[in-house]
């Protein structure tokens, strides 16, 4: 378990079916409240919710649709509406059961619902468990663009049952699996060996190699986000591959990739970026390319116009002062953020 930042993180294969035992240490009340999803729900709610009346928590749940429509605000306000009539007080909690969308949403309704009432996250998806779940960022999308309206509200506790994962389809799993090398990339170049060397278990989903995995992510993300909690600078190496990764989701309309697959294309580009200022050398970029490719993980954006995914990354939320801000790996396991000229991205782009 970890515990070098606010809160705890549980992480193990079953953790699921004891949670009750848990959150009798965490929480001030035995109210509580499932937010999950259509999917999820499915095949984990009754497991939950058996695990948390067991220890005498009275429970309810909430279910939304599952995908990311669901991620605005009309889903919340009914949310807060159905936690009132639950009967949800000051000191009860909701509990996120899902992936990131559900988490962000659940997120966003605990720090609403009286200014704020004790928050559980129980990951379900990979990128959920190394990503979402940590950091405190929760919030919800607006037609204008993603995740415009959130706040920053920690969780009590995070839950990790590396179980769930096995009923995740391979596609949702490689977009984790694009988060976990990314860490390796701007923090833990050993992380890279660790992939390189356990490959086909990691692919398999093996409960040793998840751990270890989810773990040091986690590990990663806390130490990053404790330093920096509300992104002044140094929480933005985690945006690494997301520049161009965000403009491929946003040009194709979130249809094409799904987010980590764009993160992978977005890393080997910046890579690109970075081997032209010899922050790196060439064997280092097709390492990464390698194994993001026998990850079964995309390299190439196809034929999408590069005038056009410049022109997207310009009008990044994150680029407003007409700066375009990349996190370039200098050397081995380890990232930065610099101010690229657009002819820089324009010559690694095809
Ligand atoms: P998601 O929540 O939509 O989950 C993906 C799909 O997997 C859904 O259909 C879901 O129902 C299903 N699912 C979830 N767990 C499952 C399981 N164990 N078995 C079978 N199916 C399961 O997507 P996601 O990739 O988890 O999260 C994406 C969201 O996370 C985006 O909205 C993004 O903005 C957000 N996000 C937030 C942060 C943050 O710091 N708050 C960081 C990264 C991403
Ligand atoms: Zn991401």
């Amino acid at each position: 378990n970890l515990k070098n930042y606010s809160y705890p993180i549980y992480i193990s294969n079953g953790i699921l079916s004891d949670i009750g035992l848990y959150l009798r240490n965490h929480l001030r009340s035995g109210r509580a409240i499932i937010i999950t999803d259509s999917n999820v729900s499915n095949i984990y709610l009754q497991n939950a919710e058996d695990a948390l009346s067991k220890d005498g928590f009275v429970v309810s749940h909430l279910v939304i649709k599952a995908g990311e429509e669901s991620k605005n605000l009309y889903t919340v306000k009914r949310l807060l509406e159905e936690c009132f009539d639950f009967g949800l007080l000051r000191d009860s909690a909701v509990i996120a059961l899902g992936g990131g969308v559900v988490g962000d949403i659940a997120g966003l309704v605990a720090a609403l619902y009286m200014r704020g009432i004790d928050f559980i996250q129980i990951p379900t998806t990979l990128l959920a468990q190394v990503d979402s779940s940590v950091g405190g960022k929760v919030g919800v999308n607006l037609d204008e663009g993603k995740n415009i309206v959130g706040s920053f509200y920690q969780p009590k506790a995070v839950f990790i049952d590396t179980s769930v994962l096995k009923t995740l389809n391979k596609r949702e799993v490689l977009g984790g699996i694009s988060e976990i090398i990314k860490y390796g990339i701007i923090k833990d170049e050993s992380l890279l060996n660790f992939f390189e060397t356990n490959l086909e278990k990691i692919l398999n989903l093996d409960d040793d190699m998840m751990r270890y995995l989810i773990k040091r992510s986690c590990e990663i993300k806390s130490d990053v986000v404790s330093k920096d909690e509300k992104e002044n600078n140094i929480r933005a190496i985690l945006n690494y591959g997301h520049t161009i990764g965000h403009a491929l989701e946003s040009i194709t309309r979130y249809k094409k990739y799904i987010h980590g697959e764009a993160v992978a294309i977005g890393m080997y580009y910046a890579g690109k970026i970075a081997l032209n200022r010899k922050y790196i050398d060439e064997s280092y970029l097709l390492r990464i390319k390698n194994l993001l490719i026998s990850c079964g993980l995309p390299v190439d954006y196809g034929n999408i116009d590069k005038y056009e995914i410049v022109k997207c990354i310009k009008h990044d939320k994150k680029n407003r002062e007409g700066k375009m801000k990349f996190v370039l790996p200098i050397g081995y396991g380890n990232a930065e953020v610099f101010d690229v000229l657009e002819d820089e991205i324009l010559n690694v782009l095809k």
